[in-house]
């Protein structure tokens, strides 16, 4: 469906003489005369009004795991329900999702209708207990990311905001209510780089982010290092400092590996080196929870106890398994308090094991040719028998199996982002039901 067609009148709109409008929910503040259109690219001036072009209009709709949104410290392991609109305040020189996020490109393949109810019943259906706005940035989506959060809330589905976050105050107070968890991406510390990268700036995005803190919303930053711009160390010690001096030493920062694309084609993924560089950095400044995105089977993307250093979630790809972590968000071994969040919406993948099976009952496998950049594997056992699902990662270097025991009626799905080193358009969907 085109995107172009149906409006309905926005909020955070200041009308002007010569009928012409201002847009107060991004920093922009774009000023329209009838008939234009902001930034964005889905927010404009009709009759003298401000519009949105995109309520109830996005991409489609995904399951995925809360890991997925740089968020580890609330219900590790549990699913989402990723929604993504179209349309961006900003214009990321490396976006991943610029097919969409850029209004230009999009195409009428690519949008599908929603109202509030139908994503709140499609989330129960799954058993879905968590909606992620994300993709592109969930700003521009303003009116139906608050008409859909609150029925939500009605349902006990609780609200995960990804977003860049570059907002304007009181946007960000009509938000706020609405919203349990924020992943704030902080896409670079320095005011000069967050320009050129984004054509955004950054003092909005850091008030936006302090206020987040202090409304006591579960906050998580994280921060893109691209390689040979904002992967020194400097920028993680620039980086870290902000958290402590205006967060808390108890939020976690993720340390983002850049993968090429759109117009950053030409630039090769981060080193994995400077990526361990800035966690050790950060840690030794003081940060409790100091991460690494976008990179798989490392133990720098498991959770630690700070106290006794015992394993309290280890993280495979996306998938999570508690370990030491106990539901009151305390350690099982030293019994310290770990700052982790709603343990008992958790969906984890208890009994995690990690040998591989003598023998494999049934073997699905895909061959395909040129690079693949993620591998989603989706599992469902739908009978009242505990089931098992296998999968092996087999590649020049490594041959990785796991087995996970699969509860009656339960789904396991996980995903590794950027598995090959080279990019190309492929997903593999891997489905047992
Ligand atoms: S949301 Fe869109 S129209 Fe509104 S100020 Fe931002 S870029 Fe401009």
């Amino acid at each position: 469906m085109s995107f172009k067609g149906e409006y309905q009148i926005a909020n955070l709109e200041q009308r002007l003489p010569n009928n012409e409008v201002r847009c107060n929910l991004s920093p922009r503040n774009c000023k329209m005369k009838e008939g234009q259109l902001g930034f964005c690219g889905v927010r404009g001036n009709r009759d003298g009004r401000l519009v949105t072009y995109t309520f109830g209009k996005g991409v489609h709709l995904t399951e995925e795991l809360i890991e997925t949104e740089a968020i580890y410290h609330f219900a590790p392991g549990a699913k989402i329900l990723s929604l993504g609109n179209i349309g961006c305040n900003l214009n990321c020189q490396y976006c991943q999702n610029w097919k969409t996020s850029q209004a230009k490109f999009v195409e009428d393949k690519d949008v599908h209708s929603f109202t509030p109810e139908s994503i709140i019943e499609t989330a129960l259906r799954h058993n879905i207990r968590v909606l992620s706005w994300t993709y592109n940035d969930p700003v521009v989506w303003h009116e139906f990311v608050i008409a859909t959060a609150k029925l939500a809330k009605k349902a006990g589905i609780k609200n995960l905001y990804k977003s860049a976050c570059f907002i304007t105050e009181e946007a960000l107070d009509e938000l706020l209510p609405h919203i349990d968890i924020f992943s704030v991406s902080i896409k670079a510390i320095d005011e000069a780089y967050y320009r050129k990268l984004t054509t955004g700036w950054l003092q909005p995005v850091l008030e936006a982010t302090k206020k987040i803190y202090k409304a006591g919303k579960h906050l998580e930053v994280s921060n893109l290092m691209i390689t040979d711009v904002s992967d020194n160390e400097q920028s993680a010690r620039n980086m870290a400092g902000w958290v402590l001096e205006n967060l808390g030493p108890e939020i976690p920062l993720h340390f983002v590996r850049f993968h090429p694309e759109y117009r950053m084609r030409d630039t090769v993924r981060t080193p994995i080196d400077r990526l361990e560089r800035a966690q050790v950095i950060a840690k030794e400044m003081g940060l409790q929870h100091v991460y690494l995105g976008n990179v798989a089977n490392t133990d720098a993307t498991s959770s630690f106890c700070n106290f006794c250093g015992s394993k309290l979630v280890h993280r495979f790809g996306l998938a999570a398994h508690l370990e030491s972590l106990k539901k009151d968000s305390s350690c099982g071994n030293c019994g310290k308090a770990v700052h982790f969040n709603a343990l008992d919406l958790q969906d984890s993948l208890e009994n995690t094991e990690t040998t591989l099976p003598d023998n494999e009952l049934v073997r699905h496998t895909y061959e395909w040719r040129g690079d693949i950049i993620s591998i989603h594997v989706q599992a469902k056992n739908p009978t009242n028998k505990e089931a098992s699902i296998y999968y092996r990662q087999k590649t020049m270097r490594q041959n990785f199996g796991k087995r996970f025991r699969l509860q009656p009626k339960r789904a396991f799905v996980s995903y590794w982002p950027n598995l090959m080193q080279k990019k190309s358009g492929w997903k593999l969907l891997y489905r047992i039901s």
